[in-house]
């Protein structure tokens, strides 16, 4: 009997006792071509040996420092390397220990920069339906350290949500691209003016949707007009990059695909690429500075940030990243996956969409293809592909993400930026048998 409280309480996963490469082995010898970078987050595969001497090395000079004591050389050099690496004047790091961290992180540092912008009475956010930026926020509301609370009350416990721009799904037929960006731009607009501008802390976003809608990018223009909305209103642009950031996108921000400089960044995910738990907060320097020239301290804080061997094992990723061209790689293997996916499922009757950027892919499963009408909930054919992925050693991200309302049906895949191309044909493959197994018996 397992004594951890599983996701499925019924049935506890294998046990992964190695792995390497794109290969994760299990305790009864199993091995499983890993497509989804568990949740798109390996992208360097497992056991990358540069990445291991550097986190050897670094357990080998010191394993932890409190940040009410010290600095380490490890966290500084990374954040150097994010702040130089990343567009404009996002040039401050505050280093966290995974992606939800990172999103509270934001959250209340754009709060307190109104605070001390002598703006309290901006304490909402406008963000959007579908999207997935966390699972913590409750943990303050709840909480009960009342110093803590009392800064940011009232608690973040809801906020207005506008429409994401989900182009396959809710663009109208015969209306232009162009008019669907502009009218989600009206929408965001409306809801500013009707939460008051003055209210308004900032829009939140993901770059690129992951978990949500199966990675779904967005229209050309649309963050443009996000960033000249806000900058109209005066609200923060505050971008989660948790899954779609870290080159994962082909380049090292997805947003610079989209011609705009957020606020604020979230990262997670890939910047520690899975050997250590890692997220950070990039912020932009008049975010930084009014806290500066403020308080001169940001309230905020947790035992294990500017982990020393979580920030060795990210700028060892953020090395190899750079020293072997993956963004570049992630470009070419991103449009060969998408191009093989495309020949085994353009056509199939139950694939609606296949998209992506670089190596975030999301296939969308639809019961009819023509009226796009998603499939009954209760099938749960995310969950029944996956079963049958993991059958026959293959593992995809499972998604019953949102559609109408309602939870639908969306398969990730995010394989780690090494894959070569036998494997991306192994992975197409595998997922078609999978595919072949579950649809018809979820339907039967
Ligand atoms: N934001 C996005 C876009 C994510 O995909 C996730 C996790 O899936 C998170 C935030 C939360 O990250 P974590 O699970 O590391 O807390």
């Amino acid at each position: 009997m397992s004594h951890i409280i599983h996701r499925n309480l019924h049935r506890p996963p294998p046990v992964a006792v190695r792995a390497a490469g794109l290969t994760v082995t299990d305790s009864a010898g199993r091995e499983y071509l890993d497509a989804s970078g568990g949740a798109a987050v390996s992208s360097l595969g497992h056991a990358h040996p540069d990445v291991l001497a550097a986190m050897h090395a670094q357990i080998d000079r010191n394993t932890y420092a409190h940040t009410a004591f010290f600095t380490c050389a490890a966290a500084e050099e990374l954040a150097a390397r994010l702040a130089a690496d990343a567009p404009g004047d996002l040039d401050h790091v505050y280093l966290v220990s995974g992606g939800s961290e990172a999103m509270e992180t934001a959250l209340k540092l754009a709060r307190q920069h109104w605070l001390e912008a002598g703006q309290p009475q901006r304490t909402t956010f406008i963000a959007r339906r579908q999207s997935y930026h966390g699972n913590t926020l409750g943990a303050l509301a709840v909480g009960g350290n009342e110093w803590r609370r009392a800064p940011f009350a009232p608690l973040l416990i809801d906020v207005p949500r506008v429409a994401p721009c989900y182009e396959y799904r809710e663009r109208a037929d015969g209306q232009s691209t162009e008019d669907y960006t502009a009218a989600l731009l009206q929408e965001l607009e409306q809801a500013i003016l009707a939460a008051g501008p003055e209210n308004v802390i900032g829009f939140v976003a993901e770059t690129v949707v992951g978990a949500t809608a199966g990675a779904v990018p967005p229209t050309p223009g649309y963050f443009r007009g996000v960033r000249r909305l806000c900058d109209q209103y005066g609200l923060l642009l505050i971008l989660d990059e948790v899954m779609c950031g870290m080159g994962r996108c082909g380049t090292l921000y997805a947003f610079e695909q989209e011609g705009v400089l957020p606020d604020l960044v979230v990262l997670g995910k890939g910047l520690g690429a899975g050997y250590q738990p890692i997220g950070a907060v990039l912020a932009r320097e008049h975010i930084v500075r009014r806290l500066r020239e403020g308080s001169g301290a940001f309230q905020h804080g947790h035992t294990y940030m500017g982990h020393p061997v979580a920030a060795a094992a990210a700028l060892a990723v953020q090395k190899v990243i750079q020293r072997d061209n993956l963004l570049g790689a992630v470009t070419v293997r991103g449009a060969a996956l998408r191009r093989l996916l495309r020949d085994a499922f353009g056509q199939h009757p139950h694939v609606g969409d296949i998209r992506g950027r670089g190596l975030l892919i999301g296939l969308e499963l639809v019961a009819d293809r023509d009226s796009k009408a998603p499939f009954d909930p209760a099938l749960r054919l995310h969950a029944r592909i996956k079963e049958a992925a993991m059958a026959r050693g293959l593992m995809v991200y499972p998604m019953g993400g949102t559609i109408d309302g309602k939870r639908g049906d969306h398969i990730l895949l995010a394989p780690p930026f090494i894959a070569s191309e036998a494997e991306l044909a192994e992975i197409t493959s595998r997922l078609t048998d999978a595919m072949t197994d579950a649809v018809p018996r979820a339907l039967a």
